[in-house]
């Protein structure tokens, strides 16, 4: 369990770091469309369940579907994705790597780039 959701998946520590991604900043769960149940990352869907994974369309973006597992706090997909990689909640750091992974958890094909990743250079 994270933060009273049920969490399935290779989870390694309460802020749902799991086997496959596990920095300081891997802290967040998704909900998936497809069984609705909390996974820290996408292999953690695959490895457990048979189906297979659906994404969110972009006209579900308002759905609670990321949780931050440092504050507990559930975001929309919306909020997950104009956050700038920082929880809204606790200001908890995300890993902005996780932008190369959207589309296998969100539909984001019709977002522009900047939509998707807030332009920032190091
Ligand atoms: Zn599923
Ligand atoms: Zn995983
Ligand atoms: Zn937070």
């Amino acid at each position: 369990m994270i933060h009273g959701e049920e969490d399935y998946g290779a989870v390694m520590d309460d802020e749902t770091r799991c086997a496959h991604y596990n920095s300081h900043l891997d802290v967040i769960a998704i909900k998936f469309k497809c069984c609705g149940r909390w996974f820290p990352c996408r292999k953690c869907h695959d490895e457990r369940e048979k189906h297979e994974a659906e994404t969110w369309s972009d006209s579900e973006f308002l759905t609670k579907a990321v949780l931050c597992g440092v504050c507990g706090a559930p975001m929309s997909i919306d909020d997950y994705l104009n956050c700038d990689n920082k929880c809204p909640g606790c200001s908890s750091k995300f890993n902005p790597g996780c932008a190369n992974h959207y589309h296998l958890y969100f539909d984001v094909g019709n977002l522009s780039k900047e939509q998707i990743r807030p332009e920032r250079t190091r």
